[in-house]
């Protein structure tokens, strides 16, 4: 390219140079002068007019190239359009193979921008959730999937975790719908179809209710001839322990099968009632009544700090704080204490249960909801407990739109709180509130 620019600078100067030598000539070099630099602007304006030709007809197969710096600039040009027909070849194959797969994927895909409107989707969403690939382009996604837990879950902006909705193509489908932030401003939908797995969940909870349930009344019957066989006294003496033990494991079968039951019952349930009151501070005074005179129990404490109160279930709201205390009261030595605390904030209460207690190592702490799991499962099992409390708290919980927290330090205590939403609290206007602490 270099030579090529020199050339074009000497090959212009020479012809300028020539006119002007042929004007001197004649005794006119301005006329000279004018007649070179118009030959030289002729030839340029020629090769140009060569070059739109090619541009416009596209057609560069038989493009004669043209002369001096001309040809290079034409060859560079017919060069760079090639490649990047080329490239443009590959972007598009590239564009093929990525919806080619994407439409292949058994879950649904569907690319939102930050208002929420749909920017693209693949094919299983169309056949999983009713998207029309054209036609909803631009439209709000929530215009599509109308359930309205959908329509919370874009409203809270926390998409840590999915949302569970039923199908809006199939009466007894069920979807999970997921959404991941990428990009500056982009947002990725995934739907996943989720009804086997509801249908099996379905099935295994029917399964324990009803065999929990077909358990009940043979034990009824065996605890009942144990009562009395225990309580008469023709009964040689020999006999005394096995029958104690008996009937031990006997009441054991018993709670394991009334909280298998419980647990059915919960996991079958919708959202707790909001229109029953509960007294949190009345069942925590009570329960605590409750244990009060008990040997070989820590210290108690109660901090009541508000007189708000919950809607929601007042047998399973006992049934949870009754839990935590059995448990806080069997995990901590007799010279420790347990407090129960029940105080209101601004979003709402919280309900706290702390010992200073064993602790629990923190590996165990996410596992320790799931049904039947003990730390250390012998101790457990003499203290009486059998691994379905923390389950059955759980599902209350969640029930009255909140969850367990457990902080925990091994040696030290723990902690299990809860806190209920401004939407499950009533906070009475009542400014005698004697603060309780016991
Ligand atoms: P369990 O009937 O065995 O107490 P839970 O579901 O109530 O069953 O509790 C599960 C496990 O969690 C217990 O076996 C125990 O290991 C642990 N745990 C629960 N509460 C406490 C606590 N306050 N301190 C230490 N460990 C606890």
């Amino acid at each position: 390219m270099q030579i090529a620019r020199r050339r074009v600078i000497v090959g212009h100067l020479i012809v300028l140079a020539g006119g002007a030598l042929i004007g001197w000539f004649y005794s006119h070099v301005d006329w000279g002068l004018l007649a070179a630099a118009l030959l030289a602007l002729g030839w340029n304006v020629r090769q140009l007019l060569v070059f739109e030709q090619a541009v416009r007809e596209k057609n560069f197969r038989h493009f004669r190239y043209g002369e001096g710096i001309w040809s290079q600039l034409f060859s560079r040009f017919s060069y760079q359009r090639g490649q990047s027909k080329q490239y443009k070849k590959n972007y598009r194959r590239l564009v093929k193979e990525v919806r080619k797969s994407t439409n292949a994927m058994p879950d649904g895909g569907i690319i939102l921008n930050n208002e929420f409107e749909i920017l693209l989707c693949n094919k299983a969403a169309q056949r999983l959730a009713g998207f029309r690939r054209r036609q909803d382009k631009g439209q709000r996604v929530d215009n599509i999937l109308r359930d309205p837990a959908f329509g919370a879950y874009l409203s809270s902006g926390d998409f840590k975790e999915g949302v569970e909705i039923r199908s809006s193509v199939d009466a007894d489908g069920w979807l999970i719908c997921r959404i991941v932030p990428y990009g500056a401003d982009q947002l990725l939908l995934l739907i996943q179809d989720i009804t086997e797995r509801r249908r099996l969940t379905t099935t295994r909870r029917e399964f324990v209710a009803n065999a929990s349930h077909e358990l009940r009344s043979p034990l009824t019957v065996v605890s009942g001839y144990l009562d009395t066989m225990a309580s008469d006294p023709d009964i040689p003496a020999h006999w005394g322990r096995p029958l104690e033990q008996m009937q031990a494991q006997a009441n054991r079968m018993n709670k394991i099968v009334a909280e298998l039951l419980e647990l059915s019952r919960l996991e079958g349930a919708g959202a707790a009632p909001t229109d029953e009151l509960i007294d949190v501070c009345g069942i925590i005074a009570s329960v605590k009544k409750s244990m009060d005179g008990q040997s070989d129990v820590p210290e108690i404490r109660v901090e009541c700090q508000s007189d708000a109160q919950l809607f929601g279930s007042n047998a399973e709201i006992e049934s949870v704080i009754v839990n935590l205390l059995t448990n806080a009261i069997r995990y901590t030595p007799h010279d420790g204490q347990v407090t129960l605390r029940w105080a209101a904030d601004e979003d709402g209460a919280e309900l706290a249960v702390t010992d200073t207690g064993d602790g629990i190592e923190p590996e165990h702490i996410p596992r320790l909801t799931e049904r039947f799991f003990r730390v250390d499962a012998g101790r457990s099992r003499d203290d009486g407990g059998v691994g379905l409390g923390l389950a059955i708290v759980k599902h209350i919980l969640e029930r009255h739109d909140s969850h367990l927290e457990i902080e925990s330090q091994p040696g030290a205590g723990s902690r299990f709180s809860c806190h209920f939403g401004s939407d499950r609290v009533n906070v009475p206007s009542s400014k005698n509130f004697k603060h309780a602490q016991r």
